[in-house]
Order: structure tokens, then sequence, then C-alpha cells
């Protein structure tokens, strides 16, 4: 199965998402770099000032946490600043592939029952109770919740290992 459809705790037990939750990083990088996953093969868009309002951080925080990532090896960046920015989970699967389409692979678009906007279906997990077999609410706010809710606490604990 594509690494872009695992359900979130079998996508934290790959190695190359393990090896961050367990690595020298801080616990915003982890997050970061989790929410970067959760864009799927296609990458990541946001802008680091987006990024900033997500975590609470400012850009220069933000900055300093793409480039330890991106010197780690866990992170590949084409394009420039801004909007044509894409970040990728470096070490993924096939990533070099998708860098390769540009992001030209899923069309299909849902929206999120959470935050509203309309997305490629690779950025919901998978939940077969539903008909279209997708989450309601986009990884990324999945993650938003799962962060705050009791879920998280597993995640904290793998961090603070
Ligand atoms: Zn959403």
């Amino acid at each position: 199965m594509e690494w872009a459809y695992l359900p979130e705790e079998e996508l934290w037990e790959q190695p190359w998402v393990a090896r961050v939750l367990t690595g020298p990083y801080s616990d915003k990088e982890r997050l970061l770099f989790l929410m970067i996953v959760s864009f799927g093969p296609e990458g990541c868009r946001m802008t680091n000032t987006e990024i900033g309002e997500e975590f609470g951080s400012t850009n220069n925080v933000v900055r300093r946490a793409i480039n330890n990532l991106q010197s780690g090896g866990e992170l590949t960046i084409t394009g420039n600043k801004g909007r044509s920015r894409r970040m990728y989970p470096a070490r993924a699967p096939g990533i070099s592939q998708a860098q390769k389409m540009k992001g030209r692979g899923v069309r299909v678009k849902k929206r999120c029952g959470t935050c509203g906007e309309w997305k490629n279906q690779s950025e919901f997990y998978r939940n077969v109770s539903k008909n279209d077999g997708l989450a309601g609410a986009c990884k990324a706010c999945s993650i938003k919740a799962t962060i705050k809710s009791r879920k998280s606490r597993v995640m904290r604990e793998k961090i603070n290992k």
C-alpha cells in the first residue's frame, strides 16, 4: 500500500518516520515533519508563515526547523520560497517518482469535514467504515485532532523515549 494511504499509527511505525520521531530533533521539528508527511507524495506547499501560524511559531523558528530536518536528510525541497516550494519526506519510498510527476498524480478532490477545504484524496487517511473509504477530516486536521486528543500520549511517549 502506498504510504500516503496508511493509517496514521502504521505510518508512524514506518522506519523513515520513526527515525525522525526518535532522532535528534525537537518536538516542533517532529510535528513539522509529520505534517509534511501528511500531505502525501505530492508534497507540502505551505509557506513558512502558514506553518508558523499552524504551530504558533515565528518564521525564524520554522526556517530553523526546516533547515535542521533538511540537513538531517529527512526533507527534500523543490522550487523556490513561498508558494512554489514543495517539501517531501526525503526517505519515503517512491518519493523521487512522485517528484518527477510534480504532483500530477491524484486529481480527485474531497472536502474536509473539519477545515472545509477541498483537498486531494491522498491528503485523507483511509477509513474502511466510510462510504468513500477515506476519513472525513483531512490528514492535517486529523493530526491536529490527534495531537490534542489522548492518542497523542502514545506519540509523546514515542518522542520522549
Ligand atoms: Zn482539514
